[in-house]
């Protein structure tokens, strides 16, 4: 058969989990929790399954937890949004991106996106007949580079795709970075697409700078987040996407084919959760940042660099000084030698650096966890 993505194979964080599975290593590469949302959340869910709310949701989500969306919104960023024409619930951050890209994207047109970038992004804009124009961000410290986005614009570019917080290297955006985005798109009709599932993760008491703060940028977003980073529920798959009226509307032709809606009692329950209990969402970054100071100070003895983590649930670490592999050769190394499964940073890129010997761990894990995989690394 003719493929349409002939550069495309299995994802590497399925990879990763089944040779993580296969050699029994702890499992730090798929970002995933190893442990459970609120109680209460559970509890909603079953209780709105025994409710018989088990059919159909509007095509749009429930209108109880887009209400909460539009409030949390307000609450934390400042901006009203409409939640009938402007707040989409979507199946997980993945189907509201592909989602948005499809709404927009034409045959022949660029998107612009930011190395070491989401694998989900790329295999979207070529299904869609885009082409995704690596920008890398600056290798110092993943910081977005204007000047070479500013280069990378042509009469072709449609969007310009970001992340912040940033996975896999747990950089964050500045406010001054969304006033230099603002300008670079300003008087163009160039979009935006803001991936931001990692929002309520962002360490050292910054705030989270979301597009949706910024008026003029939120005027021309997509704004992305999902329920499964927020509440430890990565397998319930809702997320959801805030955009002005008129992509929403757009990007509700396209939801409205692709799935129609997303599972009803687990929107019911985050509704309920939402209201009940926003504080969860106000002490995720306490909660995620203990856990990062935790795993950094067990790896601190050990030959891994490494390196800043702003936002987000990754630890990067350089392991230069332990082997001259690869990145993709030493992860499956540290499975099979170390019992220890981590993410390779070049499957991140469309080209890596050659040089750079970095790997990502995810430390969304019990405290238990975190000891186990230091212990054996320590010993390497
Ligand atoms: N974007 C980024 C940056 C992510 O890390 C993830 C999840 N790993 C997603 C999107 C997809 O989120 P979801 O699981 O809600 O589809
Ligand atoms: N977003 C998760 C990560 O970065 C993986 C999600 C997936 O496996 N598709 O690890």
């Amino acid at each position: 058969i003719q493929t349409k993505l002939p550069k495309v194979g299995t994802t590497i964080f399925t990879v990763m989990s089944q040779l993580a599975l296969e050699h029994k290593a702890v499992n730090l590469g798929q970002g995933f929790p190893d442990f459970d949302g609120p109680q209460a959340l559970r509890d909603a869910l079953a209780a709105a399954m025994n409710a018989g709310r088990n059919q159909y949701a509007p095509m749009t989500g429930v209108p109880a937890l887009r209400e909460q969306i539009a409030r949390k919104t307000e609450r934390l960023y400042g901006r009203k949004v409409n939640p009938d024409t402007e707040v989409t619930v979507t199946s997980g951050a993945t189907e509201a991106l592909f989602a948005a890209i499809a709404a927009v994207v034409r045959a022949g047109d660029e998107v612009i996106v930011l190395d070491p970038c989401y694998d989900s992004y790329e295999p979207a804009i070529e299904l869609n007949g885009g082409r995704a124009v690596h920008v890398p961000l600056d290798p110092r410290d993943f910081s977005p580079d204007w000047q070479r986005i500013k280069d990378a614009i042509t009469p072709k570019t449609r969007m310009i795709l970001i992340n912040t917080p940033h996975n896999p290297c747990g950089s964050v955006f500045s406010a001054a970075d969304l006033d230099r985005l603002a300008e670079l798109v300003r008087g163009s009709d160039i979009l935006v697409l803001s991936d931001e599932v990692y929002e309520h993760i962002v360490f050292d008491e910054a705030p989270h700078q979301s597009v949706l703060r910024h008026a003029e940028l939120a005027e021309r977003s997509f704004v992305v987040s999902s329920f499964g980073k927020t509440y430890h529920t990565t397998g319930w798959k809702v997320g959801y996407c805030v955009a002005p009226r008129a992509l929403s509307a757009e990007f509700r032709k396209v939801h409205q084919y692709l799935t129609f809606c997303t599972f009803t009692p687990a929107q019911v329950a985050f509704a309920e959760i939402l209201e009940k209990d926003p504080q969860h969402y106000l002490d995720l970054p306490a909660f995620y940042q203990a856990k990062r100071d935790r795993f950094r100070e067990l790896l601190a003895g050990t030959k891994f660099r490494l390196l800043p983590v702003a936002g987000a649930y990754f630890q990067v670490v350089d392991y230069s000084a332990l082997s001259d592999r690869d990145d993709l050769a030493f992860c499956e190394w540290l499975i099979k030698e170390a019992g220890v499964a981590a993410i390779p940073i070049s499957a991140f890129y469309e080209t890596p650096p050659a040089e750079q010997r970095l790997i990502r761990f995810c430390f969304a894990k019990n405290d238990a966890t975190l000891e186990q995989a230091a212990e054996r690394l320590t010993a390497l």
